[in-house]
């Protein structure tokens, strides 16, 4: 449960878990971001959302060293696109 806690100068309240940057006066709430690390070749940074439609989303950045070789960086590429589209798959699933 999102417990909303004071005010910003435009109006919105934070939840508990909003880190209370600047961005909250735009009219969006963002906890502090969590790093998942694999060592230097990637990493992942997740950040809850509280978007000023008040919808809640988490945003997703990742960084991963591809493959030396144009052929071979091709072939990881690849790789990589069918797997985050399952596991996107999977993951939106596990909301209903
Ligand atoms: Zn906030």
């Amino acid at each position: 449960m999102t417990v909303l806690t004071g005010r910003t100068r435009r109006g919105f309240a934070h939840t508990d878990w909003c880190a209370r940057d600047h961005q909250c006066g735009l009219g969006e709430h963002r906890a502090h971001p969590v790093t998942l690390s694999a060592g230097p070749a990637g990493v992942a940074v997740l950040t809850r959302v509280l978007a000023a439609d008040g919808r809640q989303h988490v945003e997703i950045r990742t960084r991963i060293t591809l493959a030396a070789g144009e052929p071979q960086a091709r072939a990881h590429l690849a790789h990589i696109l069918t797997s985050l589209q399952a596991l996107l798959k999977r993951v939106i699933s596990r909301r209903r």
